[in-house]
């Protein structure tokens, strides 16, 4: 009889599988003797642990190429080169970048689609997602079986069932983006996560915000957002749309914003905000982007000015963001985190004036940590959760 409450020995068993993946996952290769120390689990459990991970697929233990100490060598365990993969998708207003992503966030392969106004519609996203897919299949080993599915979205998504209720800057509104990736891909768990918010879980487990449990993470390009991580966790709101920062009033008689609102944060800070500031005239790109920061490190002035003015906006933007989420850093992403490089004196004297002194004090501003996209980095991290959560469910991906 098992009383109410008890753990069961199967239980415990997954738990603990669970905990030795998630350490290779995330750390990255390392030797038994290595996951009983960082685990506080004894040496034959690890033992017993790791045999089962081998035998479901999912690492592989090999000797080390050097030995470092006299005496028996410990084995390294390590994520298998032909284990499972996830696809992971982001989709931006330029482009579509879409990666199939091994144990441990190796890219294993990638493909980049550019997206024009005529090719940014859901259907002809969901077209090149699903190529995209079958591509990346053909580039990895041949016993790699895909376990999940990631999409950032820059926009509003309903967290339970990836409903796009908007998406401003794609001219998405209302979109059943997750039924119908789900349908064009034949997979049932599709996850589609808000830039912002995934952005954040990539900062948090891999990037700038790694030794952090309370960050913002800012994503600002065309668009910006943020995702919030707080006690460790993410802050979602009841829908799934908070963090929407970009959306801050910072002024009534402010310019129109896309949003319906006046004067928001994103007509500020936001790379149309820059390039109308250093009077760049073309048509909206990322290499205009570009342009303007290397005339920045030229010297011109007009340049020079319009980050300068950009910095202020998105220090009285940040200084409201620590005075209501007190965080310990906010992580500055996309082209924001250009502006706040060679901004940053700007950025802090702009906090020093405006946010709380207590909560001031507490925070650190850093730039994303990541080389890869951050929200393609969380896509990857959400599509993983599940396997990573219960590592046995690999015995009924490698079945189908
Ligand atoms: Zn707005």
């Amino acid at each position: 009889v098992t009383r109410p409450g008890a753990v069961r020995p199967e239980e415990m068993r997954r738990h603990n599988l669970s905990l030795v993946l998630g350490e290779i996952h995330l750390h990255g290769a390392q030797s038994r003797a290595e996951l009983t120390a960082v685990l506080g689990l004894n040496r034959s459990t690890i033992g017993a642990l790791v045999s089962d991970l081998v035998d479901l697929g999912l690492v592989a233990e090999h000797l080390p190429a050097q030995r470092i100490r006299a005496g028996r060598p410990s084995h390294v365990v390590a994520p298998r080169g032909d284990g499972p993969y996830v696809l992971a998708v982001e989709v931006a207003v330029g482009r579509v970048l879409s990666a199939a992503v091994g144990l441990g966030g190796e890219i294993l392969a990638q493909r980049e689609t550019r997206l024009t106004t005529r090719s940014r519609g859901p259907k002809s996203v969901v077209k090149i997602i699903a190529a995209d897919a079958s591509w990346l299949a053909t580039q990895i080993p041949l016993n790699s079986v895909r376990v999940g599915v990631g999409v950032s979205v820059p926009g509003l998504v309903r967290e339970s069932d990836g409903f796009v209720n908007q998406a401003p800057n794609l001219g998405w509104r209302k979109v059943e983006f997750g039924a119908l990736l789900s349908t064009a891909l034949d997979e049932t768990d599709v996850y589609i996560g808000n830039d912002g918010d995934l952005g954040a879980i990539a900062e948090h487990r891999r990037g700038a915000g790694r030794r952090f449990e309370h960050l913002v993470y800012v994503n600002g390009s065309v668009g910006v957002g943020a995702g919030i991580i707080s006690n460790g966790r993410p802050v979602r709101g009841a829908g799934g749309y908070a963090g929407e920062i970009g959306h801050i009033m910072l002024n009534p008689d402010g310019p129109s914003c896309h949003c319906g609102s006046t004067g928001c944060v994103e007509s500020y800070v936001g790379e149309s905000a820059l390039l109308v500031a250093a009077g760049a005239s073309a048509t909206h790109s990322s290499d205009a982007v570009a342009e303007v920061f290397s005339r920045v490190r030229a010297g011109d002035q007009q340049a020079c000015d319009a980050v300068e003015t950009v910095a202020v906006w998105l220090g009285r933007a940040l200084a409201g963001v620590i005075n209501v989420f007190n965080p310990q850093a906010v992580i500055v992403g996309g082209s924001l985190a250009e502006v706040m490089r060679l901004g940053a004196a700007t950025v802090e004297a702009e906090l020093d004036r405006r946010a709380m002194a207590a909560a001031r004090s507490d925070v650190v501003i850093l730039l994303s940590g990541l080389d890869s996209s951050s929200s393609l980095v969380g896509a990857a991290e959400v599509a993983f959760q599940p396997l990573l959560s219960a590592p046995d469910m690999a015995q009924l991906a490698a079945a189908n």
